[in-house]
């Protein structure tokens, strides 16, 4: 396996079933169409990965979290990913808006599961079972994975909550490891979900670049703060 250059992250392979996952300092929004990089973006994303991943280890869910590996990297146990992008939602916001009639930041009455294909040139169209089952991947699986994602819901709005942030959706994605398991892989930050203060509704995730609503490194450096407790200054 070649070191493969994504968008936001490096992965380089390593001999022994790990890869070492390098947070870069670039974002992008709308398909790409729109670019910056941040300095210290990569190294918060990889922070703040880290430590969701042993909140949800600590609840008993697989994940592909092994150690942090210096400032931006992260160890992880290598995985065989499934071309799915799996979205919870709890609260109205994003591409929802275009597709129920209710406005942004009104509570669900119970949380939506959405499955995306991951594919750039088809801008990650929204697809059900059906078409998963023609891509390959079997009813079991995909039930899995929507029963992963749920729990880890469960988990990370309760925890969120606690620190006055409101967890609004997120996105995962899973693989295969070695022994046939699905496992929670890639990286839980605030490029892949959407948090909002509790008291003000101000967002503390990607959308302060998708749409030019302040400081990038100051909104994440806050949710980092606010998730560990401990203070980078
Ligand atoms: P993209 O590929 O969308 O540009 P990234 O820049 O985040 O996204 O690249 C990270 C890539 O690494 C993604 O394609 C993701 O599916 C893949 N990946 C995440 N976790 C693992 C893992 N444990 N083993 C192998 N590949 C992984
Ligand atoms: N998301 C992501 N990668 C994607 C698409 C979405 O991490 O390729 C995350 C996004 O940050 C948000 C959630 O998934 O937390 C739902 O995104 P939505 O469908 O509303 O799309 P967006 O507003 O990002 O276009």
């Amino acid at each position: 396996m070649e070191v493969y250059e994504g968008k936001a992250k490096r992965i380089i392979p390593l001999d022994d079933g790990k890869v070492v996952m390098e947070f870069k300092d670039d974002a992008t929004a709308f398909d790409g169409g729109k670019k910056a990089r941040f300095r210290g973006k990569g190294w918060l994303n990889a922070q703040i990965s880290a430590y969701l991943f042993k909140v949800l280890e600590r609840n008993e869910i697989k994940t592909h979290f092994i150690g942090v590996a210096g400032d931006n990297r992260l160890i992880v146990e290598k995985l065989r990913m499934y071309p799915v992008e799996v979205v919870v939602r709890n609260v109205v916001a994003g591409s929802l808006k275009k597709r129920l009639p209710l406005e942004e930041g009104t509570e669900l009455r119970e949380p939506i599961v959405e499955l995306y294909y991951k594919d750039d040139t088809l801008h990650d169209p929204m697809i059900n079972r059906y078409h998963a089952r023609v891509l390959g991947i079997s009813e079991e699986e995909i039930r899995e994975m929507e029963r992963i994602a749920l729990r880890v819901n469960e988990i990370l709005r309760e925890y969120f909550k606690e620190k006055g942030i409101i967890l609004v959706d997120f996105k995962l994605e899973f693989g295969k490891n070695e022994r046939g398991e699905i496992v929670l892989g890639d990286e839980i930050s605030p490029d892949t979900c959407r948090f909002w203060d509790a008291e003000t509704g101000r967002s503390l995730d990607k959308d302060v670049f998708r749409f030019d609503k302040g400081d990038l490194v100051k909104a994440y450096e806050e949710l980092y703060e606010r998730l560990t407790g401990s203070s980078l200054s």
